[in-house]
């Protein structure tokens, strides 16, 4: 049989993609080499005996815009995380509550001694939320140049610090303590080995979505409907 596409792959993106062709009236075939589809997004019953299921890579949905929902009539329900991150530290932690400022921000006193690091992050933060409010849109248009994008953003702060500048530069400039560095880090690092090098504070500001693009995307763990 003739198929007008055929993807390789049940990942989300071969999915997402395979449901637009079919929707524009194309036939479509999806080859996926496992017993089951979805790729990095499926979850698991992780123990035994307990029906939870856990993601097995994937954790986030913070990428995923609304329009794509619509689009293709997803029955999905997302909820938010309120608790960002709570990092071990002796006998306290770092706790990154999304939802209480004033919680965290003792939080990062207790174990940095200081708000200095609090504010250099509120600050870091601040401009990754700048970055994905900007760049959002263009996960749903033709790829932007960097000139246009880099004008978009209208500012050069935010393009050095995530665009120019690597992840390893700012973390070490801006934040003292290694747990909170740490934190950024494992923001930043989710596609990239090497921190040295150009762009690497980029994902951060995919993960900052999350917290300021809710209106345009779910931005929180997902829930399929049985
Ligand atoms: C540990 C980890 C954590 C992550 N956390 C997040 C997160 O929290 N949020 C987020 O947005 N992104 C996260 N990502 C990234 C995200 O998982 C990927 O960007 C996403 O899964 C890519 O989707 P995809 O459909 O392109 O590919 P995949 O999800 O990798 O799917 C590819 C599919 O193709 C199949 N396949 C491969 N080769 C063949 C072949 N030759 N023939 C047939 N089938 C084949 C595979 O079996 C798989 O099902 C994470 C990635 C990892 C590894």
């Amino acid at each position: 049989m003739d198929y007008d596409a055929v993807i390789v792959g049940g990942g989300h993106n071969g999915l997402v993609a395979a449901g637009y062709l079919a929707r524009a009236g194309r036939s479509v075939l999806v080859l996926e080499r496992r017993a089951e589809i979805g790729g990095a997004a499926v979850s698991f019953r992780a123990f035994g005996g307990v029906d939870v299921r856990l993601s097995r890579y994937s954790y986030l949905v913070s990428l995923l815009p609304r329009r794509i929902v619509a689009d293709l009539g997803l029955n999905v329900r997302f909820q938010r995380r309120r608790m960002s991150s709570c990092t071990p530290v002796g006998d306290a932690g770092l706790l990154v509550d999304t939802a209480d400022e004033a919680r965290t921000a003792e939080s990062f006193r207790t174990v940095t001694g200081s708000t200095k690091d609090f504010d250099a992050w509120r600050r870091f933060y601040a401009l990754a939320g700048r970055v994905a409010a900007v760049t959002f849109d263009s996960l749903t248009e033709a790829l932007p140049s960097r000139a246009e994008l880099r004008a978009r953003l209208g500012d050069d702060e935010p393009w050095e610090t995530f665009f120019e500048r690597p992840v390893g530069e700012t973390l070490t400039t801006s934040f003292t303590d290694d747990t909170v560095r740490g934190v950024v880090l494992t923001d930043a690092r989710t596609e990239w080995s090497e921190w040295w090098s150009a762009g690497t504070s980029w994902p951060t500001s995919r993960h900052a979505r999350s917290r300021v693009c809710s209106a345009r995307s779910p931005s929180r763990h997902p829930k399929v409907r049985s």
